[in-house]
């Protein structure tokens, strides 16, 4: 097996991999793991702040619903501003609880897209260069 990194990995930093879902609830992705045959350790999974890291996660969905729905022209959102305010918040949240890879990466080009129908191409640039580096 060969694994290639998408961004610059720092001495002594911790690598880890992903068996279930990110986004999903402690408990399901508790479940998920039953067939790998162990049980995670991590704060997030088992820590004194998994209620508040699944109600990041609930809000990271809840963000990609809206996101989904104002990207197919449905729902009540129409502002670009509050889109890309809402991309943000995503990065944020993400950020909060540990979660990178291709979820960063999509909220980054969610906020990138946005920046670029608000006609701030500077902005799109910056986003798209935190893409596959933060
Ligand atoms: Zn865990």
């Amino acid at each position: 097996m060969v694994i290639t990194a998408t961004r610059t990995i720092q001495k002594d930093e911790e690598i880890t991999i992903a068996y279930t879902e990110l986004l999903a609830k402690a408990r399901d992705r508790r479940l998920d793991l039953v067939p790998f045959g162990f049980i995670c350790k991590c704060e997030a999974c088992d820590g004194s702040e998994s209620t508040m890291h699944d109600a990041h996660r609930l809000a990271i969905l809840h963000i990609l619903d809206q996101l989904d729905d104002y990207d197919r022209g449905k729902g009540d959102m129409e502002d670009p501003k509050v889109a890309l305010g809402l991309a943000a918040a995503m990065v944020h949240l993400l950020k909060a609880t540990g979660i990178m890879g291709i979820h960063l990466d999509e909220a980054y080009s969610r906020c990138a897209d946005h920046a670029s129908e608000l006609g701030d191409e500077e902005l799109h640039e910056k986003f798209m260069h935190r893409v596959n580096n933060d």
